[in-house]
């Protein structure tokens, strides 16, 4: 058996095709890009022109996942290369990876095997900027607060009530809680704060969720960075703030064209947090693929209960856009997960356990059928360890409930391994479509939360903490009952417990804290402690990483 190469071995191998050609594939002309060497390429079209795109929206998402990932974004990639190759014209849009988990232990988020989006090492390594401008947006704001504070501190902001931290792209534990300003009275106010990873600050998601710049910078002028002595909100628009923030952004906000191994148009772009943030790419991507792709393929983060939830309830409803079909990848380990099996042993046959898993499977079916009234069609992900008899259970036993369901093996041989797959997509997104949010903009902030716990993840009910129940007092008089929640659950189970696995019934979601991110536009519903500093871990994937006298890279994945 031939050796399996690793991504970054398989990517070099490939010679991309100068940016333009790739721009031109989709009908985007020359004059509209603003190049960043060959291969890679900013968007200058005019999003008020997006309104009129006719593509389809293809949404991929995942059954509840392993700790490895199931392959959500390699299975968009390799769809759109699989779309290509029956002759279509398709596009995809997909987040930019933050440094943290390059250098930690996910590494990049380029797809796999041969399925990746190229320059991989590029776009892993700072890409276009567009993080360090955000980072560097977010920083502006927080300088800006404590200059305050110095100079006199009209807005009477209380330094113990300020929320907004700074942020560096890196995983970088020891900022978690710092106290700064210390020194003499001409370093500023002395105040316990700390630093998140930048992909969880709320300019990230603004970025993301934006329709054009002037929304951004109203966005960005909502933020909320702290309270005053008397306990009102203090925004960055208090603070005369947005306006420069939003300069920093200018490229920041377009979208970034680059290449499949296969060179299928990829517009990489923005990557919040999936938990405290809504976890998908930015809204203007999406639209440049919808504007030139007849398919535009988009990922959601995490499993199909939190990020295609949030993915229509925050992104659709914000950019006024909706998908025509849905892929839900499910994978042979991730089932015999569900299935008991012991996380060690997930590479060894075990048809049984696979079959014991499918409740998970099944429940996030009905979900996308019947609560957001979407096509779905089953993808499921070959990996190497798969064997027949496991991936045979799984079709036959996916076949029963008279649900579409296909093989999917673009991770080994990329667009040619998903033709099945891109024909039935093809085929779905012509039938009728449901469409519909879990719940509306004007129910009240408990109502979203209930609908949300019992429509989707089948809980009896969201209960909040007496701290959670004051917030909510808190965001109804301030007016902010009409925002999306955005919900920070595991994603590891249907329930807030990360051990309950499979299709858990009979369980309550408690709400320990609400948070309100004003700029972007949703309440943050909190269910345990969500890590927006990550660590590195013991052998950090940075240590295999290199580079040698010819400026080859190794040890990137
Ligand atoms: P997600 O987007 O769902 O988090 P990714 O597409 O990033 O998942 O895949 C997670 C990891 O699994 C990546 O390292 C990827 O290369 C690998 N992977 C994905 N699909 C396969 C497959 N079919 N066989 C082997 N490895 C795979
Ligand atoms: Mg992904």
């Amino acid at each position: 058996m031939s050796e399996i190469l690793s991504d970054i071995e398989i990517a070099s191998q490939v010679e991309p095709k100068p940016i333009k050609d790739v721009a031109q594939s989709l009908g985007i002309a020359e004059e509209d890009l603003s190049l960043y060497g060959n291969y890679k390429a900013k968007i200058e079209v005019d999003p008020s022109s997006f309104d009129d795109a006719e593509g389809k929206l293809i949404l991929v998402t995942a059954i509840t996942p392993t700790a490895a990932g199931e392959g959500k974004t390699t299975t968009s990639v390799g769809l759109a290369d699989a779309l290509t190759h029956i002759g279509k014209k398709a596009a995809v849009a997909v987040r930019e990876p933050s440094l943290g988990p390059v250098f930690g232990v996910k590494g990049g988020a380029t797809g796999g095997g041969h399925a990746q989006v190229i320059p991989m090492e590029d776009i892993n390594l700072h890409f276009t900027g567009d993080f360090h401008a955000i980072g560097a947006a977010n920083n502006l704001l927080a300088a800006l607060i404590d200059n305050h504070i110095h100079q006199g501190n009209a807005l009477n902001i209380d330094p113990r009530n300020i929320t907004w931290k700074r942020v560096v792209d890196m995983n970088d534990r020891q900022l978690r809680e710092i106290v700064n300003g210390l020194g003499k009275r001409a370093n500023g106010f002395t105040r316990q704060d700390g630093y998140d990873i930048v992909v969880a600050s709320e300019v990230m998601a603004a970025l993301c969720l934006a329709n054009d710049i002037a929304d951004l910078k109203e966005k960005i002028g909502r933020i909320i960075i702290g309270y005053n002595y008397e306990g009102q909100p203090v925004t960055a628009h208090d603070l005369k703030a947005e306006g420069a923030m939003t300069a920093l952004l200018k490229d920041a906000i377009k979208p970034n064209l680059v290449q499949t191994l296969e060179h299928t148009p990829a517009f990489i772009h923005g990557g919040p947090f999936a938990n405290i943030a809504h976890g998908c790419n930015s809204i203007l991507a999406t639209k440049l693929a919808l504007k030139y792709g007849d398919y535009a393929v988009t990922e959601g983060g995490f499993g199909a209960d939190l990020g295609a939830e949030k993915f229509i309830d925050i992104k659709c409803r914000q950019a006024g856009i909706k998908p025509s079909a849905v892929v839900l990848v499910a994978t042979v380990r991730a089932l015999k997960l569900h299935g008991g099996v012991d996380k060690k042993e997930l590479s060894t046959e075990n048809v049984q356990a696979v079959k014991d898993g499918l409740p998970n499977l099944l429940r996030h079916i009905d979900n996308i059928q019947n609560v957001y009234g979407l096509p779905l069609v089953v993808a499921i992900n070959k990996f190497p360890t798969d064997t027949q008899a496991e991936l045979d259970a799984v079709e036959e036993a996916v076949k029963e409930y008279d649900v579409e369901v296909v093989l999917s093996d673009v991770w080994a041989k990329g667009g040619a391994g998903g033709a099945d797959l891109a024909e039935k997509v093809v085929e779905l997104a012509e039938k009728p479509n449901n469409f519909s949010f879990v719940y509306d903009d004007d129910d009240s902030i408990e109502d979203k939360l209930n609908k949300i716990v019992q429509k989707v993840y089948r809980g009896n009910k969201a209960v909040l903490t007496k701290a959670a129940k004051k917030q909510l007092k808190k965001f109804e008089d301030m007016g902010l009952s009409h925002l999306p929640i955005c919900m920070a659950k595991t994603q590891y189970s249907f329930s807030d417990d990360a051990s309950l696995l499979s299709a858990p019934t009979d369980f309550d979601v408690t709400i320990r804290e609400l948070k309100v991110s004003a700029g972007a536009g949703f309440i943050v519903a909190l269910t345990g402690n969500v890590m927006t500093m990550p660590g590195l871990p013991k052998v950090p994937a940075a240590e295999k990483i290199d580079i040698d006298a010819d400026g080859n890279i190794t040890g990137l994945f």
